[in-house]
């Protein structure tokens, strides 16, 4: 779990008599995570165990685990899966390279990455091409970050926040555009392209958010819950960017404290003292059954009032990843 303290500074709230929850709407589960996962189920379904999988398909405990029983075995590189074998490549995106060593190896792949990954990396390629050099707005080490300079390694620098802005160097100032990784704070890249704009005037913006609208709604959804909850607890994993990015923007938007959690048996009894309104939601790669576990936690200790804040409606649905649709049409019939 994470643990934070607020920035101070923000207005006393009203307390109330009657303890309460506020749900967020819209949370959890995002169209990408959504095909990633039915992605490595439908594989299993039709091709069998194992399936390999290159990193954690999507950033949660639960969600892997469960994978993981029903056959998925998850490895960190490509070297690691045997040769001829199956592998999906996870929502977070891999690097040409990685395409290539799969190739080398004689492995069939299946590209889970998310569309919206995708459209970054196409961006990064056509501005290489024309010369550009990219400063690529994200978080070192990142999976997603490490796949997306894998397409121009030679023209992206990675920018990690405001404080790095300084020590960028590139070839010609008026050629020079920002990118950035999917699930960042919006309000600390704003800060950040701020800076960039300071030192090179003529940076050009991607033709449209990198940040993509799940991570975007979540965060505008959890500051809706800070105004009112004096504790936001986010259900997420730890290395979940858009998970922790939740509980700072909560923290930001005046909650009195902000936690992470991957399961309802990490909250800690202590944080509910005095506290008569939390604050409910979860990341972009938490199934709901996970939020009910925290519902009932607290129903369990008089938080039965759940009221619904919704700041967004989200219909967007993405198609299956291309390698696995001709199988979906024309599933394997039994022989008798
Ligand atoms: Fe795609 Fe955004 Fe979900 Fe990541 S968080 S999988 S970029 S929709």
């Amino acid at each position: 779990m994470n643990t934070a303290t607020p920035p101070q500074g923000h207005p006393a709230r009203p307390t109330r008599a009657t303890k309460r929850v506020l749900l967020a709407s819209p949370r959890g589960w995002c169209a990408g995570v959504d095909r990633a996962v039915a992605a490595v189920e439908k594989a299993l379904e039709l091709y069998g165990a194992p399936i390999y999988v290159r990193h954690e398909i999507v950033h949660n405990k639960y969600v892997v685990r469960t994978l993981e029983r029903k056959g998925a075995i998850f490895v960190e590189q490509t070297e690691e899966v045997p040769e001829g074998s199956l592998v999906v490549f996870s929502a977070h995106g891999v690097a040409p390279a990685v395409h290539a060593e799969a190739a080398e190896r004689k492995l069939t792949t299946i590209d889970a990455t998310c569309p919206l990954v995708t459209k970054v990396h196409k961006e990064a390629v056509r501005y290489a091409n024309e010369d550009y050099d990219i400063l690529l707005i994200g978080h070192e080490g990142h999976e997603e970050v490490i796949g997306t300079s894998g397409e121009a390694p030679d023209r992206i620098t990675l920018v990690d926040g405001p404080a790095d802005v300084a020590k960028v160097e590139v070839r010609d100032e008026s050629k020079v555009v920002w990118l950035s990784q999917t699930t960042l704070s919006v309000d600390e890249t704003m800060e950040t392209v701020d800076a960039l704009k300071n030192r090179f005037p003529n940076l050009l913006s991607p033709p449209s958010d990198d940040i993509c609208y799940a991570t975007q709604n979540r965060q505008i959804a959890v500051k809706k819950l800070a105004e009112e909850a004096q504790l936001v607890i986010v259900v997420g994993s730890r290395n979940s960017s858009n998970s922790q990015r939740m509980v700072e923007a909560a923290l930001g938007a005046g909650a009195d404290a902000a936690h992470l959690v991957d399961f309802a048996d990490e909250i800690d009894e202590a944080w509910l003292q005095s506290v008569t309104t939390v604050g409910l939601t979860s990341g972009a790669s938490v199934p709901d059954v996970l939020v009910d576990g925290v519902l009932t936690w607290l129903a369990e200790r008089g938080y039965t009032d759940v009221e619904t804040v919704r700041t967004a409606d989200e219909s967007i649905t993405f198609s299956p990843p291309r390698e696995l649709r001709r199988d979906l049409r024309t599933p394997p019939v039994d022989n008798p």
